[in-house]
């Protein structure tokens, strides 16, 4: 908190003008701190006069000792688990499995106890589930406050969430609650063995770097994963577990916002995140007019569009096709690259797939690093080619 010593003040304005944030004014010769200040402490050091004072919220401190297991808040829409979910089972799973701890799922909704059984069977240990109807859709304020409540009181040492649009509407009230950092859209988690500390990877710098982030003091540690980064955990009905049913206080259940109208979004496109097939392409294309080209190779293979953002941004195909760090990101189980040079915000979004080919004419195109097959030619003359076999192969 910012202190303004009246008396010490003269109202120079030093302050106003040091504030990086903009976030002091004057008003009547007296500083004014507004809403968006950092608590940096500029203006604190910038006064010579001693009659601005930074009072620094006490630190609170989580014992990393008290915190174990790892949890997965998994989506459900209109009663249904969303695939993300699954994907952070299967990748929840690895991480507990590391830490020899346990992997839990917390699943909200209504009438949704038979769901809890097949986060089970995707892996879960344990599930708490919280059912009323006001938890059948997603609204901030009790979701806020039941999964804050649930960590506060079961302390998780980590808790994944997808970076929906859910997840990250839910996830940073949460994370402020619990006063734990978080890490949004990272790209891959790992446990680092010898501290058992959380390694959260993610783009940053504008897509330039990729940065692994810990955090190493406080607990829980969080983190929300894109949809399609991580594989599906398997369906293993085989698996047993513990569904535990907790009831929400009626306070917990409040909420000061209300649900008018849900409006489905209508495909106009392929939906690309979900093709099991997906021909992209990129400023290789030269035009586009060229698309047709891999349009045709795509409909041979009953596959979707895709695109760099290099041929989005040159207009040629629209952004709904965009795959990347700024696109989609997708996981199809075969991804051809056209003209693609593989830059990391494109592999950012592909990476995943499960097999590659990369069709390019220059040898040292970073995407070959990336390909389960490297086709080293002109897309003119390959792409054509492949057409005409897949035909012949799959009449
Ligand atoms: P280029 O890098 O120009 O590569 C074209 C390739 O085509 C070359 O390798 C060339 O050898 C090959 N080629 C040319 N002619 C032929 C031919 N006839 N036959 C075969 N090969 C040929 N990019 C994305 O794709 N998705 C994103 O979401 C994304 N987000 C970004 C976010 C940020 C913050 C930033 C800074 C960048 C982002 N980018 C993204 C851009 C990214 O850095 C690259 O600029 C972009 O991916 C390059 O597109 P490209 O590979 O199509 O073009």
């Amino acid at each position: 908190m910012i202190k303004i010593i009246k008396e010490k003040c003269t109202g120079c304005g030093l302050c106003v003008r040091v504030c990086p944030y903009n976030a002091v004014e004057l008003i009547n010769k007296l500083p004014v701190i507004k809403d968006n200040c950092t608590y940096c402490g500029e203006c604190v050091r910038a006064c010579k006069f001693g009659a601005i004072l930074l009072e620094k919220p006490e630190k609170i401190k989580t014992d990393p000792k008290d915190y174990s297991g790892v949890w997965v808040f998994c989506e459900q829409k209109k009663g249904a688990i969303q695939s993300v979910s699954y994907e952070l089972l299967g990748e929840g799973r690895k991480l507990a499995d590391t830490l020899s701890t346990g992997l839990c799922g917390v699943l909200l909704g209504d009438n949704i106890r038979d769901k809890a059984n097949e986060l089970i069977w995707r892996g879960a240990d344990k599930v708490y589930l919280v059912s009323s109807p006001e938890l059948t859709d997603y609204r901030p304020d009790p979701y806020t406050d039941i999964l804050t409540g649930l960590i506060q009181k079961h302390k998780p040492e980590i808790v994944l969430a997808g970076a929906s649009s859910i997840g990250r509407s839910l996830i940073p009230r949460v994370a402020v609650n619990v006063r734990a950092g978080l890490t949004a859209d990272c790209t891959g988690l790992e446990i680092d063995e010898e501290k058992k500390i959380l390694l959260q990877t993610r783009p940053a710098f504008g897509g330039n770097i990729m940065a692994t982030i810990i955090s190493p003091n406080h607990r829980p540690q969080m983190a929300t994963v894109r949809h399609k980064v991580m594989k599906e955990s398997e369906l293993n009905k085989g698996l047993s577990g513990e569904v535990i049913e907790v009831e929400a206080s009626e306070a917990s259940l409040r909420s000061r916002t209300e649900l008018l109208k849900q409006v489905e979004e209508v495909e106009k496109t392929v939906n690309l995140a979900e093709a099991n097939v997906i021909v992209s392409g990129g400023r290789g294309i030269k035009g586009p007019e060229n698309f047709s080209l891999l349009e045709q190779l795509a409909l041979t293979l009953g596959g979707a569009l895709g695109a760099s953002r290099a041929a989005v941004d040159s207009g040629w195909i629209p952004y709904s096709h965009q795959v990347g760090q700024t696109g989609k990101t997708v996981c199809p189980k075969v991804y051809i690259a056209c003209g693609i040079s593989g830059a990391i915000q494109h592999l950012i979004g592909m990476q995943s797939s499960d097999i590659i080919i990369a069709i390019n004419r220059d040898p040292h195109a970073p995407i070959f690093k990336t390909a389960t097959y490297g086709i080293v030619g002109d897309l003119f003359e390959v792409v054509p080619l492949l057409i005409k076999r897949f035909k012949e192969v799959l009449k």
